[in-house]
């Protein structure tokens, strides 16, 4: 049997699920990327994302050959290119591994059709997650819309079943591989040959590959007993910095999970490691949510929230624009769309405070903000994406109450005390005192002369006054007792 695994956002050689079915059922199993142009079409020219992919697909082919096989890779409408490689291997199936995405879902079903049709099969797998779809139902067979049930009853399964966590072997079976086709291994195309730019990735040393994402969590590891109280301070190295790496499958979630979970078993890690492990859920969680309740890319989650009036026209236009290029005079606001816009990371505490100030301070349509994180984030994925989004705007499920509104100025002080972070992004700042930086317009003018600070011209006066805009968010939302 001939066989052909199509690598999409699992871009490694060892515990893979699909690679590893293909390698045991089949004689000759054949590897294919496909850079999609209906996915790459809407991107700009210079994306973090598409440098990041390329690398790690470079390391993925070098790999594949090391274990005696090869890496097919094109530059073509997926849906169309992987019926025709099938056919040119005249390959018996096609294997892959589940994606859960609305448009996904539907590309891999034209796929299966137009292989059907050719009387060749299609096979995927879960990967992605620990637990998809309706694998962690409540006692009424539903699926869970609350997280902290949620979480405890993947925990138990996860318990009750350790096979989850099992490694996919690619090793023993890879004699399996097909060796490259015409002797030698396949082209690969160049940056240049996509119609893509060198971004400033590598400036930004962001390691790439599953090399990379192995050296971020061997470095994270010896400090993830802190992670509970250090993830929330921005200015300090808290998270792991493997979102990347997850979004495109350098690392395997299994071996993470187990990872932790042994340590945990052996009574190290902390309560770090299970605060870690909880935010991994976090992610099965919001996947789930998402294949579920499809209507949320593009909707709230509880519809009532979708007959909320926003703001609307050249003012919130304007705010819209200041908000992205981190021009809203609120500092901490500004610092956090700095780190997106520079880096393509945003910490998590700041993903949640930019996204409450655009809904709750600016008034402004949470898809705007979900849509300009999507196009910016080095890690977006539509589903925890929309999930943080919608957390933000209390639309969704187990989200914020609206009643709940971050201050952005007391988030500064409680979360950037000393104001480091805000100094790393915001230098103009730098001579402010730590108890002056979070709010540079109630700094005596005196001061800010004394320090040579001119607000409105190095530094924005605020868009909005905190207090003010609590009040008209909260008439804003009382539509949605109304509707519910
Ligand atoms: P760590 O703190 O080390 O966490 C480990 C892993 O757990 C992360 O890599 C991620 O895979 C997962 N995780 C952590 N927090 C969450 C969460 N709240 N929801 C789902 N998974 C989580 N995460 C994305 O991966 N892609 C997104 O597009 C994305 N958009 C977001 C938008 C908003 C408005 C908010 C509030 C959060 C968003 N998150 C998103 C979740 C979270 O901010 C990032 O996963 C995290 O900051 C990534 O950094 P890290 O890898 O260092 O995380």
């Amino acid at each position: 049997k001939t066989s052909l695994v199509w690598f999409r956002r699992d871009l490694r050689a060892f515990d893979h699920a699909a690679l590893h079915h293909a390698l045991r059922q089949s004689q000759a199993v054949h590897c294919v990327f496909v850079y999609d142009t209906a996915i790459l079409a809407a991107l700009p020219r210079r994306d973090r994302r598409v440098d990041f992919i390329h690398a790690s697909v470079a390391e993925l082919a070098a790999e594949l050959r090391q274990l005696g096989g090869d890496l097919i890779v094109l530059h073509a409408d997926a849906a169309e290119a992987i019926p025709r490689l099938a056919a040119e291997l005249n390959a018996d199936a096609v294997f892959a591994n589940h994606d859960y995405e609305p448009q996904a879902i539907a590309r891999d079903a034209t796929v299966a059709a137009a292989l059907t049709h050719d009387a060749r099969l299609w096979f995927s797998f879960k990967d992605q997650v620990i637990f998809e779809k309706d694998e962690v139902l409540t006692l009424s067979a539903k699926p869970y819309t609350v997280y902290t049930p949620y979480k405890n009853a993947w925990l138990k399964k996860m318990r009750a079943e350790p096979a989850c966590l099992a490694p996919f072997d690619i090793e023993p079976h890879a004699a399996s591989l097909a060796p490259p086709r015409a002797g030698t291994p396949a082209p690969l195309p160049t940056l240049d040959e996509l119609g893509f730019e060198a971004s400033n990735l590598a400036e930004l040393a962001i390691p790439t590959g599953m090399s990379g994402a192995s050296q971020l969590f061997e470095d994270f590891l010896p400090r993830v007993d802190r992670y509970d109280v250090a993830r929330d301070f921005p200015a300090l190295k808290g998270p792991s910095y493997l979102s990347m790496h997850l979004r495109f499958g350098t690392v395997s979630l299994r071996y993470l999970v187990r990872t932790i979970v042994d340590l945990m078993d052996r009574g190290g890690g902390g309560d770090g490691a299970s605060v870690w492990l909880a935010e991994l859920i976090w992610r099965d969680f919001y996947a789930m949510i998402l294949y579920q309740n499809p209507h949320v890319e593009g909707g709230a989650f509880k519809p009532a929230y979708d007959a909320i009036a926003w703001e609307t026209g050249p003012d919130a236009d304007a705010a819209f624009a200041a908000w992205c290029e981190g021009r809203t005079g609120y500092p901490l606001v500004d610092a956090a769309m700095a780190q997106l816009n520079q880096t393509g990371y945003m910490h998590n505490r700041l993903r949640m405070v930019t996204a409450c100030f655009l809904i709750k301070d600016l008034g402004i349509d949470w898809r705007r903000g979900e849509a300009y994180f999507a196009l910016h984030l080095n890690d977006f994925d539509l589903a925890s994406n929309n999930g943080g989004w919608q957390w933000a705007s209390s639309s969704g499920c187990d989200a914020q109450p609206y009643f709940r509104i971050f201050n952005p100025i007391t988030q500064s002080e409680k979360f950037d005390a000393s104001g480091r972070f805000i100094r790393r992004y915001l230098p103009q700042l730098k001579a402010l005192g730590d108890k002056e930086i979070h709010a540079p317009w109630l700094v005596p003018r005196m001061l800010l002369d004394q320090k040579n600070i001119v607000l409105g011209r190095d530094y924005p006066e605020p868009l909005v006054q905190h207090d003010e805009a609590r009040k008209e968010t909260l008439e804003r939302y009382a539509v949605v007792k109304v509707v519910a």
